[in-house]
């Protein structure tokens, strides 16, 4: 804006800052209050007379007065600027002081008509708009009003008597052009007053708006006086109900949950954000999921003065879980548990035994004599009613705190977690499982008899973990099998396989100097760009004596026997140098390398692969992990460390077997994750059992609710694909596209079945 038109010198009808309406209500105002000052000052035509009789003389000694009333704008500072500016942007001091004494004469002229009235507004609006303050042109009139009165009674050409009469004209004149002036001034901030108003308004409005339309609560409480700030108009969508202080909904979440609730206050009080999930339960009973965050507000001095926060709805992901969950872990015929969770019971049960002492685990497996033959002759449905029958009087038998699960077929598993006197308990339950036995089963018209064998193995005697005890009580039961004995405990001279284990742990140790280990690599395809992104990096072992050993079969002993690191390290260093090999012959393709539970244990895993990295050539390959749902379960807190850093070193991360562990869906948002791989148990019936289907499509809701990719394994048939496509499956993998296979002709498969892959 420019100063050159400033103070007195603006012309009336310059665009002002109002519009029409408003100006036109001035106008209006401004006649009215020209009506009162002229009769209030008592103006009159015989005030107009005196001074157009003396009009020249009081003109006189103009000059003189210019340079006093220069003088005067330089002192204070708000005019001195103005006039700096003024020079600045090309004006003439002189000229403008000549034109704002043109107009303080102006009032000698006497007009008291509404144009002067409304010449005076606009300059009131004109000052208050450049922000000048009112007070220097009283100061200005002031001035004036002692020169004029130097004049008045001074210049011998007035007349005596009319000295006192012209004096008070030019006072009231002096008021009238004052007054009128400040009234606009006033009038002028209020007017801006109300349009900043409207303004803050319509923008609340617009964040009312806009925080009404998010899904999520939003809220801040002061928490020096324990009130509310804000709390976000979208609440009541969401839960019905008043949102108690100073921690929002408190009173609503169930009293299991309030501990947590409390507890991450407390950590917000303290300074750090937090974030949790918890129940809440409506006036109506009905219960809800919602994930809160509270972030905590320090002022200057770094105390926390307000908490801000958020509250979302996630009960539809949660129930998606926890379906997903009951779906994994049960058996959808018989509705017990299954493998999965009967292991996970078993694996809580040797900790729980472990922490105790004293007490023993016992572990058996029930295997039906004769069943095939059944479901060969009478049919499927037929079988699926005698498991039936026998699961209810297997449960008959047993105590709430045993586990039955059915563990595959016609194969039953039995867990004992907490036993004293573990051989004489199993010993006696063995019998009673086989009374159940005595009596026939029935379907339609047949009478069914039906026997069964069962292995028995016992922690600690038998074994410290999941895998021996589960195995060896596999070896008890075949045992039984062959001598129809009934049921037997595990003893060393039954198991034919140990000693073959053990010099497999041994020849293992060479099979890497001796370049007996292999890697294979499967493809993953994208299914939306249809496209390779890259293979699954899997292992093999081409033993000079007993061929090609999957890994099933030697991974766990590398585990056990401490070969797994130097092994893993072999692999992702030989992994990252056939990527980079590929990348060099322009194929976009990445590396996924399984990693186990040991090698989460120790921080080297990191170590190898950043050196490894760091070695390779920037971008030059490009490394997936896939780390199974369970391991990664066991020690979240490790892991979730570990991660962020492989993360961080620009590895993308892949939970492995996706759907047989127990995923706490706080962690998997928060975990630096990129896929999930569903546990190809799902995937390789899914056209048949609808069960799987239904856990299948489920994972892949629960995967782009988390903002992850879902990849499918174990893809074997067509059928299978176009379901997972149908779906919304981002990739696949399977014996479909390609099994396993070496590098090259891996390279060949990418070559012939997807020839635009090469970049
Ligand atoms: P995984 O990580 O779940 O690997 C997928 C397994 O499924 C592989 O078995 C693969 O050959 C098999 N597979 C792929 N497509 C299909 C299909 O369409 N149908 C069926 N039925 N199976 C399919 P593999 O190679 O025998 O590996 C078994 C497990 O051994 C792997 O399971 C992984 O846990 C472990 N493993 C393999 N290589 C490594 C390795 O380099 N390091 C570690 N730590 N573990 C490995
Ligand atoms: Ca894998
Ligand atoms: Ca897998």
């Amino acid at each position: 804006m420019c100063s050159k038109e400033l103070l007195f010198n603006m012309p009336v009808n310059q665009s002002s800052a109002f519009d029409n309406a408003t100006r036109n209500a001035l106008k209006e105002s401004i006649s009215t209050k020209n009506q009162a000052f002229n009769s209030f000052l008592d103006l009159s035509s015989s005030d107009q007379k005196i001074l157009q009789r003396y009009h020249e003389i009081l003109m006189q000694d103009g000059e003189i007065f210019a340079q006093v009333f220069y003088d005067y704008l330089q002192a204070a500072p708000s005019t001195s600027r103005l006039l700096k500016e003024y020079e600045a942007q090309g004006g003439q001091i002189s000229d403008l002081i000549k034109k704002q004494l043109q107009h303080l004469f102006g009032f000698l002229s006497g007009h008291m008509d509404e144009s002067s009235a409304e010449r005076l507004a606009h300059i009131g609006e004109v000052h208050h708009r450049f922000g000048v303050d009112p007070v220097w042109i009283m100061g200005a009139y002031r001035l004036y009003l002692r020169h004029l009165q130097r004049v008045v009674r001074n210049n011998e050409k007035i007349a005596d008597a009319d000295r006192a009469v012209l004096e008070e004209t030019i006072i009231k004149l002096l008021f009238r052009d004052m007054g009128l002036m400040l009234e606009a001034y006033w009038e002028s901030s209020l007017i801006e007053i109300e349009s900043e108003k409207e303004k803050v308004a319509s923008l609340q409005e617009q964040i009312n708006d806009m925080l009404t339309n998010i899904p999520q609560i939003i809220w801040s409480v002061d928490i020096v006086n324990g009130k509310p700030l804000y709390i976000s108009p979208s609440s009541r969508q969401i839960c019905d109900m008043d949102i108690d202080m100073p921690i929002p909904c408190l009173g609503w979440t169930v009293p299991e949950d309030r501990r947590q609730v409390e507890q991450a206050w407390q950590e917000a009080l303290e300074g750090r954000s937090v974030e949790i999930e918890s129940r809440v339960i409506q006036p109506d009973g009905k219960q809800f999921w919602f994930r809160r965050m509270f972030c905590p507000y320090k002022n200057s001095r770094g105390e926390v003065v307000r908490i801000d926060g958020m509250m979302e709805d996630t009960t539809e992901i949660k129930v998606t879980l926890e379906q997903l969950h009951t779906l994994a872990t049960t058996d959808a015929l018989t509705g017990l548990t299954n493998r999965t969770l009967f292991h996970d019971r078993l694996s809580q049960a040797i900790a729980a035994a472990e922490r105790e002492g004293e007490t023993q685990v016992v572990v058996m497996i029930m295997d039906l004599d004769h069943f095939k033959e059944i479901n060969d002759t009478l049919g499927h449905p037929a079988g699926d009613s005698i498991l039936l029958q026998i699961t209810d009087r297997l449960q008959g038998v047993l105590r709430k705190t045993d586990t039955l699960a059915r563990l595959g077929g016609d194969e039953f598993g039995i867990l004992l977690p907490h036993v004293s006197d573990g051989f004489v308990s199993a010993e006696k339950l063995a019998e009673k499982l086989l009374e159940a036995f005595v009596r026939p089963y029935h379907y339609e018209d047949n009478e069914l008899y039906l026997g069964a064998s069962i292995g028995i193995a016992v922690y600690p005697e038998h074994g410290g973990d999941v895998a021996t005890l589960m195995s060896r009580a596999d070896v008890a039961m075949y045992h039984v099998k062959n001598k129809e004995e009934g049921f037997k405990f595990y003893h060393i001279k039954l198991n034919p396989d140990a000693q073959h284990r053990l010099q497999l742990s041994g020849d293992l140790r060479h099979a890497l100097e001796r370049n007996e280990l292999v890697l294979h690599y499967q493809p993953k395809i994208d299914l939306v760009e249809n496209r390779i992104t890259g293979a699954e990096v899997l292992i093999r072992w081409d033993h000079p004596v007993h061929g090609l050993i999957p890994p099933d079969k030697f991974i766990p002993l590398a585990e056990r026997s401490g070969f797994i690191r130097p092994l893993t390290d072999w692999i992702l260093m030989t992994a990252t140098q056939q990527c980079c090999e590929w990348r060099l012959a322009g194929y976009d393709l990445r590396v996924a390398v399984n990693v186990s539970a040991r090698s989460f244990q120790t921080p080297h895993l990191v170590d190898t692969i950043a050196s490894i990295l760091g070695e390779t050539e920037e971008s030059a390959c490009s490394l997936e992990i896939e780390i199974t749902e369970n391991v990664l379960m066991a020690d979240i807190t490790n892991i979730s460390h570990m991660l962020q850093k492989l993360s961080d070193l620009g590895c993308q991360v892949a939970v492995d077997d996706f759907g047989t562990g127990y995923s706490s869906l706080a962690y998997l948002k928060k975990l630096p994750l990129n896929t999930l791989k569903i546990d190809k148990s799902f995937v390789l019936d899914m056209a048949n059992d609808e069960n799987d289907a239904t856990i299948v499509r489920s994972t892949i809701d629960l995967a782009h609710n988390l903002g992850l990719k879902l990849v499918a394994e174990g893809v074997e048939d067509r059928e299978t694909l176009s379901l997972l496509m149908k779906l919304g499956c981002d990739s696949a993998q399977g014996f479909f596209f390609s099994r396993p296979q070496p590098a090259e002709q891996f390279l060949h498969y990418v070559n012939t079945k997807f020839p635009e892959q090469e970049i």
